[in-house]
């Protein structure tokens, strides 16, 4: 009992939705590995990977591992959280995989482990489309620059501080990051190329990258560290399966010119 006591305070506390499962669902528990079924973290809001579309959750990460789970004949449902907050929530016992176009990194290892590579990505550095002073992390200086809490672009954002002279203002979603910089509030922002391109193509935001990428990094699927081998399993043969039939590139097509 204390136990499910903390573990509402951490949805409450992580923002998660959707807590009304039975509880021979929750991540974690005995229940027969048939039954199972297996709770997916992604981010809020991360077009093309993962976004809501005439009421229905969609995107890149969304029908990927619903392709992987019917395929490999297991049961997920996802869960939408701020993206700083699913490796917590794994951490925790309440998310069996975390997605969210999550980039793989040495850091991420010691706590997850993560699928084999399923898309190529890394950090542009993003202005307002009339800004014309800044063109590179060697215009930052004084400047501020807003990040995505526990994201790739923030950690790069941190290591360069000095060395360029920006400020860093941090927040938890990405459309406050691109609204930071187009109300003016910020001068520049950092996020993946493949999710700003896609936000400036479809959302006719006024934003640019600038310069050369920041970092180039691939993203994986996570499942917690040492305890979920037979799981991960089952997504890299999914995944490879659905590369050999042509599904995956169906699913890149739908989302990608
Ligand atoms: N790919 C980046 C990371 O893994 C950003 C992910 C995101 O914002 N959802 O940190």
């Amino acid at each position: 009992m204390k136990k499910n006591m903390a573990l509402l305070s951490l949805v409450a506390a992580l923002g998660l939705t959707a807590c009304d499962k039975p509880e021979n669902q929750t991540a974690g528990s005995t229940a027969d590995a048939e039954n199972k079924v297996y709770n997916v973290g992604v981010d809020n809001t991360y077009p093309p990977f993962e976004f809501t579309q005439e009421g229905q959750l969609v995107g890149i990460d969304v029908d990927l591992i619903n392709a992987i789970a019917k395929d490999q004949g297991f049961n997920i449902n996802i869960e939408q959280m701020d993206f700083s907050g699913i490796i917590p929530a794994m951490q925790a016992g309440m998310l069996d995989i975390g997605m969210g176009g999550m980039s793989i990194t040495d850091k991420r290892k010691e706590t997850v482990d993560f699928s084999d590579p399923y898309f190529a990505a890394g950090v542009s550095l993003v202005v307002a489309d009339d800004n014309q002073n800044i063109t590179s992390l060697s215009d930052l200086s004084d400047k501020k620059v807003v990040v995505k809490n526990g994201t790739v672009g923030a950690s790069f954002a941190d290591k360069n501080t000095e060395e360029y002279g920006y400020s860093i203002i941090q927040v938890s979603d990405s459309a406050s990051m691109f609204q930071e910089v187009t109300n003016g509030t910020a001068d520049a922002l950092m996020e993946d190329y493949p999710v700003i391109s896609y936000a400036i193509a479809t959302g006719g935001l006024e934003l640019k990258t600038v310069g050369e990428r920041l970092t180039g990094d691939d993203y994986g699927i996570s499942v917690l560290k040492d305890k979920n081998d037979e799981l991960l399993n089952m997504i890299n043969d999914g995944l490879a399966n659905l590369k050999e039939s042509g599904e995956y590139d169906k699913i890149m097509n739908t989302y990608l010119d």
